[in-house]
């Protein structure tokens, strides 16, 4: 595993020749185990009710934002836009409140959903093991948890109401996730909540923790950086594009199997470049407000998004790229015993 002090000293390095060579070594890598293919997803907000007090979100509890929680039927309408449009692997979100979407809700979403797409994902609040397991067997496939920054002091200051404020219950949700049976877990930590190399290096720990103890599970890694976040006056430390692309080459290079995830709050410059070095997966024509595919409510985005092309024009430049878009690589069959 790298040390700290070897990922302060790569990130500080320059030397273009040295930046290059990373490059060089994470493309190799990437083009050794995942060939030229890249898979497309989508996310589909389903409600921003908040119960946490996440002073970087704009959903956090107490903000007064237009909430909306979609009924079963406009959840049906989202869907049928977004797989109409050629996508096959859906990532469900919520805002973290047990109260307005209890995993009740999340079981009948994931159930609607499993009408539209072969491969369910879900972005919400931390649950038991046992949870997962009901979620595993109504047909979720994979489940994003980011530990957001891996500094216990800054985590308390930033995370200063509701159950999210716990920090040990969030680390220890990839293991429950693992444990009930779910096949895919996403790790990543928000970029510019704190020192990137501190908080990196955590994750990497974290992540190898994981593989050695739950081997049987696919794991990707994601790096969201917070641009801008409406509705708050939130400081995010600045993280460079150049860092960001140095932080996916070197999770290419320690972890050479794990998926990289890149979400559409990049813009599409950097989003293109990255494609080759070890991106995996992409989301393509996001939407980050509830109903935004149809329109059915007018309420503010968790963070803007900064490519907005649409699924057509993302899959025309990938092939213009010599890449394979990839909708779906696998039949989903019954999940559980
Ligand atoms: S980051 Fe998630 S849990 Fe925190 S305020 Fe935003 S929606 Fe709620």
């Amino acid at each position: 595993m790298i040390t700290l002090s070897e990922l302060k000293d790569i990130l500080a390095d320059e030397d273009p020749q040295a930046i290059e060579d990373l490059a060089v070594k994470a493309k190799t890598i990437t083009s050794r185990f995942f060939g030229r293919t890249i898979s497309l997803y989508a996310p589909i907000y389903l409600s921003n009710y908040c119960d946490n007090g996440c002073l970087y979100c704009g959903f956090r509890h107490g903000l007064r934002i237009k909430r909306k929680k979609l009924t079963f039927d406009e959840m049906a309408g989202e869907m049928a836009r977004v797989s109409g449009a050629g996508i096959q692997n859906i990532l469900l979100l919520t805002g973290g409140s047990r109260k307005q979407t209890p995993p009740s809700y999340i079981k009948k979403a994931v159930e609607v959903a499993g009408e539209y797409f072969p491969s369910i994902s879900l972005e919400v609040y931390p649950m038991t093991e046992d949870e997962y397991r009901q979620l595993y067997r109504s047909g979720v496939d994979g489940v994003t948890v980011y530990q957001e920054t891996y500094n216990r002091k800054r985590y308390s200051y930033l995370h200063p109401t509701g159950k999210k404020s716990d920090y040990e219950y969030r680390y220890l949700t990839p293991e429950r996730i693992a444990k009930s049976g779910i096949r895919n877990i996403s790790m990543g930590a928000l970029l510019g909540l704190w020192d990137v190399a501190e908080d990196i290096h955590e994750l990497f720990k974290h992540l190898s923790c994981m593989e050695r103890n739950y081997p049987g599970v696919e794991y990707s890694l994601s790096f969201p950086r917070i641009l801008s976040v409406p509705g708050t006056k939130f400081k995010s430390i600045n993280v460079s594009d150049l860092t960001l692309i140095k932080l996916m080459c070197l999770a290419r290079i320690l972890f050479p199997r794990v998926g990289i995830n890149l979400s559409t709050r990049e813009g599409e410059k950097l989003r293109d470049h990255a494609l080759g070095i070890g991106v995996t997966r992409i989301s393509a024509a996001s939407r980050t407000s509830v109903g935004g595919y149809t329109g059915t409510g007018e309420n503010d985005t968790q963070f803007d998004v900064r490519d907005r092309r649409s699924v057509r024009e993302v899959v025309s430049i990938l092939k213009a790229k010599n890449f394979d878009p990839v909708f779906t690589d696998w039949r989903r069959i019954k999940n559980g015993p």
